[in-house]
């Protein structure tokens, strides 16, 4: 197999930080359903060394280093602290500015998610052709709305994030989110277009050019001292990391403002409507970016505890096999974790599942299962009691 000349430049100490303990292994959804060692964070740090060593790679490096979903449930597991979230970053940046990692097409593809008006419209095809049922199944793509309306501000008291895909295809998540902020006595703000895309999936790519400009863009769309409010784990994640993404003042003072919905509710739960007498038991799939990333699930489970019976599924930390795009660009592994998940779901025996993440609602939906943002949950319940 050809080998390239690449330089990673990984941190050596962080390099050096794993122990090759193996804690990480059973956390790792790619060990887990492929059980070949190159596929575990300890093997994929094995292989970052050597090729920080020699200064070659391969194709199965590229492989093995596309294949993991970035769930970061590997961090959680560590005892020693690895951090290995910057290091697969650092990878796939590398690998993107010096090898041919992301080809043109998917480098367009990922440009787009910034590009709002483009968005729509290609959302608007995909829904008229889904429609005609033109689209292959095996897409699995969820009902795509041919028309969504506007979202309407209530006030100034907060920002609520809408994002790209999320707003493009779920604005009815982001209406369910405003009114159950708006019952805890807040008015609700909406960014314009420069706010469309957070740059996540860019980060997870190694683009990581334009994940800083949609960063910069992003910044500017939020003026003022108002909390900005977050309905998707992913976005979240990235908008509270733009501190370290940009390494500037006013980004780590953006990056302070940011927080989960979650997050914001259980500090305003008294306002919100009393609960309903009969709890529906609902199981709760924490997005990786809510647990591992930003470590806030725990708000989630406060906030939905006060309308239904949170159930904890036995393989709770777990991924989905969502993973942003890796859903469609790995779509054998992604549903084989998914299957999984699924077989925790069953046994859980609940009346729903719910997932403040939008790649986990679609993914999970996609494998059947019944699924909704958990404040979806809430705005019903709530509107019952009323
Ligand atoms: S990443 Fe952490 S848990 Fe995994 S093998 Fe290395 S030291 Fe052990
Ligand atoms: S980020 Fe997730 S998929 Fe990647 S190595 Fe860590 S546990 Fe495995």
């Amino acid at each position: 197999m050809k080998k390239v000349a690449v330089k990673l430049g990984i941190d050596s100490e962080d390099l050096a930080s794993c122990v090759a303990c193996g804690l990480c292994l059973p956390h790792c959804p790619t060990y887990r359903v492929t059980q070949e060692e190159s596929a575990s964070p300890r093997g994929r740090i094995a292989l970052m060394r050597q090729a920080e060593t020699t200064g070659l790679i391969d194709q199965e490096f590229v492989e093995f280093m596309d294949a993991c979903v970035q769930c970061r449930g590997c961090e959680t597991a560590c005892p020693a602290g690895v951090p290995f979230g910057s290091m697969m970053e650092t990878t796939r940046e590398a690998l993107a500015e010096q090898t041919r990692y992301q080809p043109l097409w998917r480098r367009w593809g990922y440009r787009i998610l910034g590009c709002p008006k483009i968005l729509t419209l290609g959302s608007k095809v995909l829904a008229v052709l889904q429609k005609l049922n033109l689209l292959p199944s095996k897409l699995a793509l969820p009902k795509i709305p041919l028309l969504q309306g506007r979202l309407v501000p209530s006030g100034r008291d907060v920002w609520l994030f809408t994002g790209c895909v999320m707003d493009a295809w779920m604005r009815d998540t982001h209406r369910a989110v405003q009114r159950v902020i708006e019952a805890a006595g807040a008015g609700v703000r909406f960014p314009d277009k420069q706010a469309a895309c957070c740059g996540a999936l860019h980060v997870h790519a190694g683009l990581g050019h334009e994940a800083r400009r949609l960063a910069e863009r992003t910044m500017e769309a939020f003026p003022g001292q108002a909390p900005i409010l977050v309905d998707s784990a992913g976005c979240g994640a990235q908008l509270k990391e733009y501190g370290r993404l940009l390494d500037s003042a006013a980004a780590h003072e953006f990056s302070q403002r940011v927080l989960d919905v979650h997050e914001w509710l259980v500090n305003h739960l008294d306002a919100l409507p009393p609960a309903h007498a009969d709890a529906p038991r609902i199981a709760i799939q924490d997005p990786c970016h809510l647990r591992h990333v930003q470590q806030s699930h725990d708000p989630v489970r406060v906030v939905l505890a006060r309308y239904v019976e949170p159930v904890i599924l036995d393989d709770e930390g777990l991924c989905c096999g969502a993973g942003g795009a890796y859903s469609m660009l790995h779509a054998d592994t992604a549903a084989a974790v998914r299957e999984r998940k699924i077989g925790s779901i069953e046994r859980a025996q609940v009346q729903e599942v719910v997932s403040a993440n939008p790649g986990c609602l679609l993914h999970l939906r996609a494998g059947g299962v019944t699924v909704r943002h958990p404040l979806e949950i809430v705005d019903d319940l709530m509107r019952k009691d009323t």
